[in-house]
């Protein structure tokens, strides 16, 4: 009773929301899992695609785990921890982003039950880190070094690893020929850290396999003016000229104030208009270029003189296209047409215009640095072309990453096995509860396996249990899902390679983030904010309100 009469402590301002305690965790374990399943089915070369639309109508369908959770909006402050994970995943490695989520998800799912029985959060945490750094170590050792091999040797392990990132997506029905088609795109490029010289285009219409490459730059023809027909539209080791200016007749009049006394010295200031142009035109005649591309607008006095000189020209160029036939050409962009010298201009063993579906393309092949491919890929649906891009992109974030750390795992759930096992037998060793916190990390891993068969529509603990028994008996450490055949198999025999740093990746990011939950136990909500959101939620519907009114007064101007 004496209690009571005390006074009471406000800490807070007024309206202040707080939750804390066990309560507070288990509803943000609650709310992770709740994300995870949004992007569980997506898992795996049988994982299903998500459809999201938006009120404005854009439809995206997908099956990256970072672009759905991007869609997805989450607003649950704990939960959006794993979009964050999803989203580093992606930029950091680019592919495994499913894998994340499900993951940090897993690992709090089986934290759950300690936590409900009043396990500190901290023991959790320090058992949960211990074994991360174990899995990490055990990956290191268990990774397939592919340093030292033949060009052509690393080739066909790219392709092998590429081929795993896009053979859960909706293009994994051509993942060869797609992979291939990586491969050397990345290969072009060489060790440059620029990923936008790999460039992406994307032509609606025709076939998946209509997609090519071009190991040089194409972009889509830009518009053009009457005389560009009579442009010739190909040219052996032409010379390039890139332009930063606009060649187009300006009206200086508008520029300057110009007195005339005279009304024939009027002829005078259109000829220098026209002079003006004619200057530059020939400047860039004379440099002996044959194909002239400018950012800014090239006019159609400029075409139609081009055309004569049988030069090609096009303006408008997008400045990304324009920076990648820099570099792939070797041409440096220049902002004046005055002593255009030869080094320059750039070269190439082929340009072509091209007709690709029902758009014609600029090509630049044979690129002397070499250091630029374009992919032009093709399609049905602007979707499908759409995904078939993301995944693309995932896949070249692989083959770099791959080429770079140069190991590689076996994936469909065998290296997530083989660490479970390695933590398990490592859990009997030891005493004490982080036996049992091991162990549930150990199980938390198993879910990626079971996952894959799940979505293939496999009898997972049949699966699993013939994984346990394998990997237990220490004779397949390489064993995992064979997605074909819904029994088990060995994936690095069956060519399912990802590169180790995917796993790595994953695991440390989902790891960090599952103790990040963990160690959360109060969360405070700030009226101000509240009252922020109030105030808008407010004007919202006065903004709704308005018209309303409106209209009624309207109809009662009418009637009266
Ligand atoms: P994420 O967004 O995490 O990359 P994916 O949908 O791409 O998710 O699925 C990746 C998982 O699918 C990996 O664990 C990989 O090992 C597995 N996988 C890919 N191809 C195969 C295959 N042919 N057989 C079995 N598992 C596969
Ligand atoms: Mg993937």
């Amino acid at each position: 009773m004496a209690s009571m009469l005390q006074p009471q402590i406000i800490l807070l301002k007024e309206g202040t929301d707080t939750a804390q305690g066990k309560g507070q965790l288990i509803s943000n374990i609650n709310a992770c899992t709740a994300v995870a399943d949004a992007v569980r089915t997506t898992l795996g070369p049988r994982g299903m695609d998500k459809l999201v639309h938006d009120e404005k109508g854009n439809t995206t369908i997908s099956n990256d785990g970072a672009t759905i959770m991007n869609l997805l909006d989450i607003v649950h402050p704990g939960a959006k921890i794993l979009s964050d994970i999803a989203r580093s995943q992606d930029s950091e490695v680019g592919d495994g982003t499913t894998t994340v989520v499900l993951l940090a998800a897993e690992f709090l799912k089986e934290a759950k039950p300690f936590v409900e029985d009043g396990v500190h959060p901290h023991s959790l945490i320090r058992s949960y880190r211990t074994a991360s750094s174990m899995a990490l170590k055990k990956i290191e050792e268990l990774a397939v070094s592919i340093e030292g091999k033949s060009l052509e040797e690393k080739k066909q392990l790219l392709s092998k690893c590429a081929a795993t990132t896009l053979s859960s997506k909706l293009i994994g029905g051509e993942k060869e020929f797609f992979a291939s088609m990586v491969v050397d795109a990345v290969i072009a490029i060489g060790n440059d850290d620029r990923l936008n010289l790999i460039g992406i285009k994307k032509v609606p219409g025709g076939t998946m396999r209509d997609s090519f490459l071009v190991k040089g730059v194409a972009f889509k023809k830009t518009f053009s003016y009457a005389g560009f027909e009579q442009q010739p539209k190909k040219f052996l080791s032409p010379k390039i000229l890139l332009l930063n200016i606009e060649l187009e007749l300006k009206s200086e009049k508008e520029n300057a104030e110009i007195r005339l006394s005279d009304p024939l010295q009027y002829q005078s200031i259109v000829d220098a208009e026209w002079n003006i142009i004619y200057d530059k035109l020939d400047k860039c005649v004379k440099s002996g270029a044959k194909i002239v591309l400018s950012r800014l607008a090239i006019g159609d006095l400029a075409t139609q003189y081009f055309a004569d000189r049988d030069i090609f020209c096009a303006g408008r160029v997008a400045e990304e296209d324009l920076k990648r036939v820099a570099a792939a050409t070797g041409a440096a962009v220049q902002t004046t047409v005055n002593n255009i010298i030869d080094e320059v201009l750039g070269s190439c063993e082929v340009f072509e215009e091209r007709q690709v579906g029902n758009e014609r393309f600029n090509i630049f092949s044979g690129c002397p640095s070499g250091q630029t491919a374009t992919i032009v890929l093709r399609g049905g649906a602007d979707q499908f072309i759409e995904e078939a891009e993301r995944s693309l992109h995932d896949a070249i974030m692989i083959v770099r990453r791959a080429l770079k750390n140069s190991t590689v795992v076996p994936g469909g759930g065998a290296i997530d096995m083989e660490i479970s096992k390695y933590l398990r037998q490592h859990a009997r060793t030891i005493a004490g509860k982080s036996q049992l916190f091991i162990n549930a990390y150990a199980k938390a891993l198993e879910v990626i396996p079971r996952q894959l068969c799940d979505n293939a529509g496999f009898d997972a603990t049949d699966v699993l249990n013939k994984l346990r028994q394998k990997h237990a008996s220490g004779e397949g450490p390489n064993y995992g899902v064979d997605i074909n055949t819904g029994g088990i198999a060995d994936s690095f025999a069956n060519f399912v390679w990802e590169p180790a740093v995917v796993k790595i990746n994953a695991i440390n990011a989902a790891t960090e983030a599952a103790c990040l939950i963990l160690s959360v136990d109060e969360t405070v909500k700030n009226p101000k904010s509240e009252s922020a959101q109030g105030e808008a939620a407010a004007s919202a519907m006065a903004g709704r309100g308005g018209p309303a009114m409106r209209g009624r007064g309207g109809r009662g101007m009418r009637r009266r």
